[in-house]
């Protein structure tokens, strides 16, 4: 038995006429003599009455004790159960052979960490017997269930790592993200207009492309494909388009030898803030101080820059004002600098390559963008601009790569 497992997104299954699309493509998915596993996300978006937000504003806990968080997955994973009969239902009015199942039905199980729980495995059987009597299986996307039977969502982004999850544990033959852009592109194509689509690229660059901001694919998804060496591609709902595929080696794939690109894209997180705390020279304890209250907290800590006289931090924004007010209080002076972004140039050839740190400090300060921080590894060059200046600095390094010329790998 061929099986491909499909992903659709919120916005692919958002309303009956983008619908029509989802299900051109499970026909086509079918006409290819596969069976299909069909992962979708809840319908739309907030304040769509079934999308994840929306259902979240009907509560409203004082604390997010443990308790509380099992409730509010009850809750959130009904936006996919919807959207999986929903989806069900009208693919058998198309005359499909098609039935719908829960996270756990399906038998994705996962640890108790409830609204972040993470898969302990998965238990096809169900599925597999399924497959047996109909031609589409749709699972409800980001959700499981404990070995105790109590239901668990995994965490924004996770009917991606659904999808990857029972593609490796199905050995399907690809796993296909359909979503409203046409595939992996060199930088979201809602800040640059020039983003182009990048062929073919390797699990390691995706993974590190999608921690650092490219939401089109969860990171978690890309390390479940990877380890299981599933091809996935990513593409669009709405075009024939065959989009971007995931791969372990981009010279396999396209059978000719093609050197490592030396910046495969610009990914970008924003809202986050800047914390900068001068320390005593050489107070090696007040370092660690300042890091066991983030920990305390339990506020994550990125970019970090240390000196002999200072301490320079990211926070998310959300939390700046709050890990300001914890450091005040251990006597620290602190200055934030509230909306920044990191931007990310993420690439697979830079080690020892001269002249790419050059290339990126011309560019932006061709562009008058101010640089708060900088960072580099063998992959990828970070820096840190104020978010009003953030498309500025995108496009500036999006055009310094020339990633707007060519196609990525040609
Ligand atoms: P879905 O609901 O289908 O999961 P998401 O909103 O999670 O869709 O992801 C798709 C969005 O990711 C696109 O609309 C695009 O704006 C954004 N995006 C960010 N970075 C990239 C990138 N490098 N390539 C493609 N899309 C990107
Ligand atoms: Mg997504």
């Amino acid at each position: 038995m061929k099986i491909l497992v499909q992903k659709f997104g919120g916005t692919s299954v958002q309303t009956k006429e983008n619908r029509t699309h989802v299900i051109k493509q499970i026909k086509r998915g079918l006409d290819a003599g596969n069976k299909l596993v069909v992962v979708v996300s809840a319908l739309g978006r907030n304040p769509d009455p079934y999308a994840t937000d929306t259902l979240l504003k009907m509560v409203d806990y004082k604390e997010k004790s443990i308790h509380a968080k099992r409730e509010l997955d009850m809750l959130m994973s009904c936006g996919e159960t919807i959207a999986s009969v929903v989806l069900s239902n009208e693919l058998q009015q198309n005359g499909l052979n098609a039935t719908a199942l829960t996270g756990a039905q399906a038998g994705l199980i996962t640890n108790d960490e409830f609204t972040e729980a993470k898969i302990k495995k998965v238990k096809p059987d169900r599925i597999k017997h399924e497959l047996m009597d109909h031609d589409v299986v749709v699972v409800a996307g980001f959700q499981g269930r404990t070995e105790s039977g109590d239901i668990t969502t995994i965490g924004r982004g996770g009917s991606d790592t659904t999808a990857v999850a029972f593609g490796a544990s199905l050995q399907a033959e690809s796993v296909d993200i359909f979503t409203d852009v046409e595939g992996m592109m060199t930088a979201d194509p809602r800040v640059v207009d020039s983003a182009r689509i990048i062929d073919v690229v390797t699990y390691a660059e995706t993974s590190n492309l999608a921690y650092q901001g490219a939401k089109v694919i969860h990171p978690r998804a890309v390390e479940i494909a990877m380890q299981a060496e599933i091809p996935i591609r990513i593409r669009s709902t709405y075009s024939d388009h065959i989009g971007t595929l995931i791969t372990s080696s981009r010279t396999k794939e396209m059978g000719v030898d093609i050197p490592d690109r030396l910046v495969t894209g610009i990914a970008h997180i924003d809202e986050i803030a800047q914390l900068n705390i001068p320390i005593k020279e050489n107070d090696i304890q007040s370092q660690a101080t300042i890091f066991q209250t983030m920990a305390d907290a339990n506020i994550s800590v990125d970019f970090i820059n240390m000196s002999p006289t200072k301490v320079v931090y990211t926070v998310s924004n959300d939390v700046a004002k709050k890990a300001v007010q914890l450091l005040e209080e251990k006597g620290f002076k602190v200055t934030v600098v509230e909306h920044c972004a990191k931007v990310s140039a993420v690439g697979a050839g830079m080690t020892g390559i001269p002249g790419v740190a050059a290339k990126i400090t011309t560019a932006l300060t061709k562009n008058d963008v101010k640089v708060l921080q900088s960072a580099d590894s063998h992959t990828t060059i970070w820096v840190l601009v104020e978010n009003n200046q953030l498309k500025l600095a995108i496009n500036a390094l999006h055009e310094a790569f020339e990633l707007n010329k060519t196609s990525a790998y040609i």
